[in-house]
């Protein structure tokens, strides 16, 4: 096997990044952007490959966002693994990290939320009252910034994928949102880079969410009671070992509004706890 060594650009500031890109786009390249909060999987590589697909320039961004983490949240024990990124990021020929420091991204004095006002308070965000205002946030910050041609986010987040949709087209943000599918553990669960917070036990429990969430679509689809099902899938997380589960919902996959009957484009989504670790998913049904 070649081991393929690439020459990575890491840059800091929003002048820098500025730079590099008005400069690309000079030369007619078309620019395709990542943003990450680092603690790199087959998840974040996944979107990385669409971005060298769809653009001349790929750039990721790290960078770990406490206005998205509640106060009870694991801001400070969140992955930080940055040469291991770094490293990830060369063998896969990104070009560039933008790798912004916090005092950068929010400076002194800073005072603007971005909020979307509908999407921002179901799902996850009923139980994270914050953390999509964090979110938009932040992605319009690093969208006025780097303005790329291309923004690549994950299905995984899906919730956040429909947040930054709405949020370019309310704000007429000149770029193109593409998404990628759930990169998935050969059990199903879903890469996470949460997942290094689970014991060897709590990944086993893990792995049941996506096939609870599958078990909900497969009954769904038979035309069982929309709320029962959801109800007895809680029940069954629970018993299989999850601390609390925050919600299984059966919602329309572009308004995310829940649904007691089956439409044409539907989703049913997950949150749950196992110890202080939080995961989340979705499919579609
Ligand atoms: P994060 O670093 O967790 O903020 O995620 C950065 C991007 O990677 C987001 O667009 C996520 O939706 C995406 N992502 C995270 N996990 C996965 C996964 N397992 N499969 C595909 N995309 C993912």
């Amino acid at each position: 096997m070649t081991f393929i060594s690439h020459c990575l650009d890491i840059v800091s500031s929003v002048n820098e990044i500025r730079d590099k890109v008005l400069s690309a786009k000079k030369k007619n390249k078309k620019i395709a952007f990542v943003p990450t909060m680092g603690g790199l999987h087959k998840g974040h590589l996944s979107l990385i490959r669409k971005s060298k697909l769809v653009g001349d320039v790929s750039i990721v961004s790290i960078f770990v966002n406490p206005m998205q983490f509640g106060p009870a949240e694991d801001y400070s024990v969140y992955p930080r693994e940055e040469e291991k990124d770094i490293k990830l990021l060369e063998d896969n020929g990104v070009n560039i990290l933008y790798f912004p420091d916090k005092d950068s991204i929010y400076p002194k004095n800073f005072q603007t939320e971005v909020s979307v006002k509908k999407i921002e308070n179901t799902l996850c965000g009923k139980f994270r009252p914050s953390h999509f205002k964090g979110v938009a946030t932040i992605v319009t910050k690093l969208l006025i910034q780097v303005m790329p041609d291309y923004a690549i986010f994950g299905e995984k987040d899906y919730q956040q994928l429909v947040l930054i949709n709405q949020l370019v087209s309310d704000l007429n943000i000149p770029v193109k949102v593409i998404s990628c599918p759930t990169i998935r553990e050969d059990d199903g669960l879903a890469f996470s880079s949460r997942n290094t917070f689970l014991s060897e036990d709590g990944r086993y429990i893990a792995s049941n969410l996506y096939s609870e969430l599958l078990n909900v679509a497969d009954l769904v689809r038979r035309g069982g009671n929309i709320s029962n099902i959801c109800e007895k899938a809680v029940q069954n997380l629970l018993d299989i070992g999850f601390s609390s589960v925050d919600y299984i919902e059966v919602c329309d996959a572009i308004s995310l509004k829940k649904l007691d009957k089956i439409e044409d484009n539907t989703r049913v989504f997950g949150a749950a706890y196992i110890g202080n670790t939080r995961i989340i998913d979705n499919i579609i049904i």
